[in-house]
């Protein structure tokens, strides 16, 4: 038996990855401020969002600039989804890998639908452009 297929099982963030926005400093589309944007910007059409990796979802809830999100937490690495239309996850759950959260969707600050999603390693955050390329390497 390989141990490694269990210890790697993962998922994408959503079944297509098109990125609409970068990770590092940018003109805000909306506030038109330089500032940090710590994670992507995903092409949503009311899709799916999965667990990337299996752990425990410490918030599901709201707020005016995220919109209704998720945070998922998996050893020194946690995860954001955000502008969501549905959660389907509550905080203090524990996920697989690749458990359906939620439905991506417009709520918060947004110009238009897309997932905005983040990673932090050790509570400071990484490209998840390089994270993901690392896991599916
Ligand atoms: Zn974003």
């Amino acid at each position: 038996m390989n141990k490694l297929l269990l210890v790697f099982a993962f998922c994408l963030p959503l079944r297509h990855l098109a990125l609409t926005s970068g990770y590092g400093y940018r003109m805000h589309p909306l506030t038109g401020q330089y500032r940090f944007h710590a994670g992507i910007d995903l092409r949503a059409n009311q899709d799916t969002v999965f667990a990337v990796l299996p752990g425990h979802i410490t918030f599901a809830g709201y707020d005016a600039v995220t919109g209704a999100h998720i945070r998922l937490s998996s050893g020194d690495f946690s995860f954001l989804y955000g502008h969501l239309s549905q959660v389907f996850v509550l905080a203090g759950d524990s996920v697989p890998a690749c458990r359906p959260l939620g439905i991506t969707g417009s709520s918060g600050r947004v110009s238009g639908e897309h997932l905005h999603f983040s990673v932090s390693y050790q509570q400071k955050p990484v490209n998840p452009l390089a994270f993901l390329r690392d896991l599916t390497r």
